[in-house]
């Protein structure tokens, strides 16, 4: 018996070292991440979790768990534990909506995505008082008003009296810089290459297996996060051409066909400190440095793919061919979250997506559980945080367009990057997914992962550490607002 019992306090000894070290290093990092007030709380955290090691070595010391009373409290302890464990720990039930990816949230007629429709195709992309401005709003009535209002507004050098004005010079000057790099690559030749003259028609026979190795493997070589590979579904694939960029003007209300078989679709990380600053600049000049990297990425790929003889089309910010967060579902890559975006298990949303079409034989992935949908119907923190209101706060998805989702209103999210001059990207720095992958975060991705408990548990731990409206962070040094404006 007085073994059993050494036994089980020595394991309490291990148990209270081992979870006094995890509240240091979870200290420690939000020190690093700058998080002042998680930094305090974290603190609090360490301080009980070293206050109760001390006490345990105390009553050790005093031989209190070797009387009656004592053996119960280190029992009970126990007991305790283990139940929170089991609690928290197990993989409880799938979501079987998630697991058929896009598939699984359609529950009645989709209707395919014309691109002329897209907020940004009518403000980027329509000339005033050009033929296709008639057209346009001949059919889309409803958008005119709106989008005069929205265009007095501007992008990034718009008006004066905008969020970062007239100090963030510098930072539209590095946004713009990496705005350049797609509108490079988005010539037919550089997004639909042809086959290289040498093949002369031939194509390289390589086998699904060998072909979908090396597609991922490049994308990652060339800076690619994550890959995952879908078969396309049509109905993600727009109907028409709406984005004109070099004049392409005979193109714009083209009917898109869905010609290709698969959709490699990749992730590139956002820098978590430059999201951090959200709704200021700096968050802007990593939004367009993510779109420069995943037009770098997709435009490689699909010249590697032509080069084996295959017909491949990049999409990036200068030329997409069909809606990239269903089709990132499907091949895997996350869910789709509250806000709007795809949230990956590996870095939350704080990703930007491309793609490259293609008929080279692929095998495709399966779309994943992660509990988002479980998580986002807690948490509402993009809901709560967004200035413009443009996210439901509703606690279940609704129907739109034929799936289930919760709708973004990207008219007025839109209105509103035109009021500040940025594209704000608080929705992205509040939510809890978003938050560095450092030693403590991975264990709680983990857990919100498998477990319906955790993600409650975690998503009012977020609220304390973090604040149900988490602070903007600081301005890296490089990025910080110029004291000189522009003359
Ligand atoms: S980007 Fe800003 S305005 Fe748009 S949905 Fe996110 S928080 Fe709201
Ligand atoms: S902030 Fe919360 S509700 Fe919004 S997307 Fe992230 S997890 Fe979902």
């Amino acid at each position: 018996m007085d073994a059993v019992v050494t036994i089980l306090i020595a394991i309490g000894a291990v148990g209270l070292i081992v979870q006094a070290l995890v509240g240091l290093n979870f200290f420690v990092t939000c020190i690093w991440e700058k998080e002042r007030r998680a930094s305090v709380f974290a603190g609090l955290q360490f301080l009980g979790m070293g206050a109760l090691l001390v006490i345990y070595v105390l009553l050790i010391w005093n031989g209190f768990f070797r009387t009656t009373l004592g053996l119960a409290i280190l029992i009970a302890g126990y007991v305790l534990v283990v139940s929170g464990a089991i609690v928290v720990l197990r993989r409880t039930a799938p979501n079987p909506r998630a697991l058929q990816g896009s598939k699984g949230l359609i529950v009645g007629e989709v209707k395919r995505q014309d691109e002329r429709a897209i907020v940004f195709a009518r403000n980027r992309s329509l000339r005033i008082d050009s033929e296709q401005y008639k057209t346009f709003y001949m059919q889309y009535r409803e958008y005119e008003e709106y989008d005069k209002r929205r265009r007095q507004l501007g992008g990034p050098l718009g008006h004066p009296g905008v969020i970062d004005k007239p100090h963030e010079g510098p930072n539209v000057a590095a946004t713009l810089a990496s705005a350049s790099i797609p509108t490079h690559l988005s010539t037919p030749g550089a997004f639909n290459p042809r086959p290289h003259p040498e093949l002369k028609g031939k194509k390289y026979e390589v086998s699904p297996e060998e072909a979908t190795e090396r597609a991922k493997g490049y994308a990652r070589n060339r800076g690619a996060d994550l890959v995952g590979i879908t078969e396309v579904n049509p109905l993600w694939i727009y109907s028409h051409r709406g984005e004109i960029f070099h004049n392409n003007w005979e193109d714009w209300g083209k009917e898109i066909k869905a010609e290709h078989k698969y959709a490699i679709v990749f992730a590139t990380e956002m820098s978590f400190e430059m999201v951090g600053t959200g709704p200021h600049s700096p968050t802007m000049i990593e939004s367009m440095g993510n779109y420069a990297q995943g037009a770098y990425i997709a435009t490689q790929l699909a010249h590697f793919i032509a080069n084996l003889g295959y017909s491949a089309i990049a999409c990036h910010l200068r030329h997409y061919e069909g809606l990239m967060v269903p089709l990132a579902v499907d091949a895997g890559l996350g869910e789709l979250g509250r806000l709007g975006y795809l949230i990956t298990k590996e870095l939350g949303p704080r990703v930007r997506l491309g793609a490259v079409m293609t008929d080279l034989p692929l095998i495709p992935d399966k779309p994943v559980d992660i509990g988002v949908e479980d998580f986002c119907r807690i948490c509402k923190k993009c809901a709560v945080c967004c200035p413009s209101n443009s996210i439901p706060v509703v606690k279940d998805q609704t129907v739109a367009n034929g799936s289930l989702r919760w709708k973004l209103n990207d008219e007025t999210c839109f209105e509103y990057w035109g009021k500040i001059g940025t594209d704000c990207n608080i929705c992205m720095r509040v939510c809890p997914w978003s938050h560095a992958r450092t030693f403590p975060h991975k264990i709680i991705v983990e857990l919100i992962t498998r477990n319906k408990s955790a993600r409650r548990l975690f998503s009012i731990m977020d609220d304390i550490f973090y604040g149900k409206k988490p602070k903007v962070k600081a301005i890296p040094k490089w990025a910080r607002f110029s004291k000189r404006s522009k003359q």
